[in-house]
């Protein structure tokens, strides 16, 4: 049955931002509700070891986010698996519609729905996506067992999903649209001395190759950025790691934004354009967008939360 909840502090996604955020809010006890959203655990949850989480060496993303939300409940926060569908912030207390047909109230909202995968918006991608096409080599790499893949991208997420890949696949090639990657250089060192993998620097994708009946890819058609050349590339499965895009959706229409769609924060806080709303993690970062500093956020955001409840009392 439907139900109206308050609480003080409510947040919304459950990456490092959301569940850092939720640790600090319970230990100042507040009691706060997290909404995790339709990925629990966020974007570290879609890949394999995370090497550069202070105090593990090695940790599998997925396992770090378990972590993480025990770690929450642990200090008292209720974490409720919910997606928030509406969102009114003309008004205290704020409300969030949930897709399960509770409605939240709160004294403050710390917004913490971090970045989904950017697509290069061809028909062709849209046509085999599920069918060849994958924004998640974590998630499908393992149905390449021996054959040839794709990837498009040339930052941290393009090599780590590139040599993920060299796992399962028979050949990995890389399309990059200049000459010099943005990835790390270690990751980059690795991606080079690997001999499954080779690279198209100055390429761009004009279109995903692939056969009707069944729906499936047969390989994609590069496009040399210069000269205009293209070249078809046979491959069985095509990974697109171009970036992300905030989630913005919910507030875009009643906060400031900064940098296209991420959410515009007062400089050295997470304070955002409504009193008693606060931003942390990829939703509002344009520049580090790590586990560890949008964790960072996450516990900017729930002392600045608690402050503003103390303000109002
Ligand atoms: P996210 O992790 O994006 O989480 C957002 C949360 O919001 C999700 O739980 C989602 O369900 C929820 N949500 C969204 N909309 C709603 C809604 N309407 N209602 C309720 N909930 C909602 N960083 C590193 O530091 N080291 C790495 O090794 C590393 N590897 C990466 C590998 C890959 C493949 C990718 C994609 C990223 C990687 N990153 C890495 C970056 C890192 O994952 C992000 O910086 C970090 O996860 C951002 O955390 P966040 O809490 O801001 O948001
Ligand atoms: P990113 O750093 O923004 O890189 C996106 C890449 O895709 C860039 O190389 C870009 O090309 C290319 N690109 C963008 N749009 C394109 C298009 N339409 N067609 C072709 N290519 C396109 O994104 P990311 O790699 O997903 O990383 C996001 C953040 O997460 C970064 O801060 C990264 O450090 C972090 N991350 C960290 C790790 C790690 O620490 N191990 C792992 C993964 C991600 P240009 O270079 O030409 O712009």
């Amino acid at each position: 049955m439907a139900e109206t909840r308050h609480t003080k502090i409510l947040i919304i996604g459950s990456g490092p931002a959301g569940y850092t955020a939720a640790v600090y809010a319970a230990r100042a006890m507040t009691n706060p509700i997290l909404v995790q959203g339709l990925q629990p655990g966020g974007q570290l949850t879609i890949t394999t070891e995370v090497e550069n989480w202070p105090g593990d060496t090695h940790v599998q993303g997925p396992d770090l986010m378990v972590r993480m939300e025990e770690h929450a409940k642990a200090m008292g926060a209720e974490v409720i698996s919910d997606y928030i569908s509406s969102l009114d912030l003309s008004k205290r207390p704020f409300t969030a519609q949930a897709d399960s047909g509770t409605t939240f109230t709160a004294d403050a909202v710390i917004l913490a729905t971090g970045a989904q995968a950017k697509w290069l918006g061809l028909p062709s991608e849209e046509k085999f996506k599920g069918f060849g096409v994958s924004a998640c080599a974590t998630c499908d790499g393992f149905f390449y067992r021996g054959k040839e893949v794709v990837v498009v991208g040339g930052g941290n997420t393009a090599v780590e999903e590139a040599l993920f890949l060299t796992n399962f696949a028979s050949k990995v090639t890389l399309i990059h649209r200049r000459d010099s990657l943005r990835a790390e250089k270690i990751m980059q060192d690795r991606l080079f001395k690997h001999p499954k993998v080779e690279v198209l620097w100055d390429h761009a994708i004009d279109e995903v190759l692939g056969d009707e009946n069944p729906l499936g890819v047969t390989g994609v058609r590069a496009k040399h950025v210069e000269t205009g050349e293209t070249t078809d590339i046979p491959c069985d499965g095509f990974f697109v790691a171009i970036g992300h895009a905030p989630a913005s959706e919910l507030v875009a229409e009643q906060l400031e934004l900064h940098s296209g769609k991420y959410v515009k924060v007062k400089s050295g806080s997470t304070q955002t354009s409504i009193p008693g709303v606060f931003a942390a993690g990829d939703l509002t970062d344009d520049v580090y967008r790590q586990a560890v500093t949008s964790a960072g956020m996450g516990c900017m955001a729930a002392l600045d939360a608690e402050r503003f409840l103390s303000e109002q009392e």
